[in-house]
């Protein structure tokens, strides 16, 4: 795979420009870092934008849903999709009420998405989207039943008209503003996790595992 993705008529950010990305390794890892999605899609001339929880498996993303729901239906029928990530990383607070902005990185993917019928292929994504919500989970949880296999559709979007759009550094005001007796600057924001909180069914003699102690967001 080449090391960019080429930035296409549909995918050339257009508007300041050169916050646009298209380095695969800078996208992955911002996929990568990403909880939710959100998908969009027409149907019969109404767009619909869902969001939902994905995982990246080499060069696609995997999304997953109850083989009734609409996304999941629609798309596997071949229905063009659009598909954004957004991370947060700071609020930025300007002189001016018009220069108030946010930093931020985000992923924009456009093409077809693909029902996934390989039985390993769709045990693969299930242990990424497992593996996602937090690393080592997998190992402890107990697997899904035949069942559950048949009751989930997973989707398969390849990953090649991607862009990005990143958002880094300070204020930017107009020249004349700087003067003004007005606080500027950056709020950093991240996401964050609490401690665990042990289900009110889960024997206290069961111990924290050790993939938990460790974790940190
Ligand atoms: C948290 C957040 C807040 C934002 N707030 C504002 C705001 O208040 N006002 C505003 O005008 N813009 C805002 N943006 C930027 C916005 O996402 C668009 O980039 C912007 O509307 C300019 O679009 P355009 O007309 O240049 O390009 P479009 O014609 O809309 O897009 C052309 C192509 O550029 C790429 N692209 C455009 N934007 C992004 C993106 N954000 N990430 C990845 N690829 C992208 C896509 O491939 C898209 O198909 C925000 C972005 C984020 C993530």
């Amino acid at each position: 795979m080449p090391e960019n993705f080429i930035p296409t008529d549909k995918t050339r950010v257009v508007r300041e420009p050169q916050r646009g990305v298209y380095d695969r390794a800078a996208i992955y890892k911002i996929l990568d870092e990403g909880f939710v999605c959100h998908v969009g899609f027409a149907v019969g001339g109404q767009p619909y934008v869902i969001p939902t929880m994905y995982a990246r498996i080499g060069d696609a993303l995997y999304f997953h849903g109850s083989a009734a729901s609409r996304m999941l239906r629609n798309l596997s029928e071949g229905a063009a999709v659009c598909l954004t990530v957004s991370l947060i990383d700071g609020l930025v607070l300007a002189r001016s009420v018009f220069n108030h902005s946010m930093n931020y990185r985000s992923v924009v993917a456009l093409g077809t998405a693909t029902l996934v019928d390989d039985p390993g292929e769709k045990l693969e994504a299930l242990r990424a989207f497992t593996e996602k919500i937090l690393p080592g989970r997998w190992q402890e949880a107990r697997g899904p039943s035949e069942k559950e296999m048949k009751a989930t559709s997973i989707l398969r979007l390849p990953l090649s008209e991607v862009s990005a759009k990143v958002r880094a550094g300070g204020v930017e005001d107009d020249a004349e503003d700087y003067a003004r007796k007005i606080w500027a600057g950056i709020i950093p924001m991240h996401l964050a996790a609490g401690a665990p909180v042990r289900d009110e069914r889960c024997d206290p003699a069961i111990p924290l595992p050790d993939y938990l102690t460790k974790y940190t967001r």
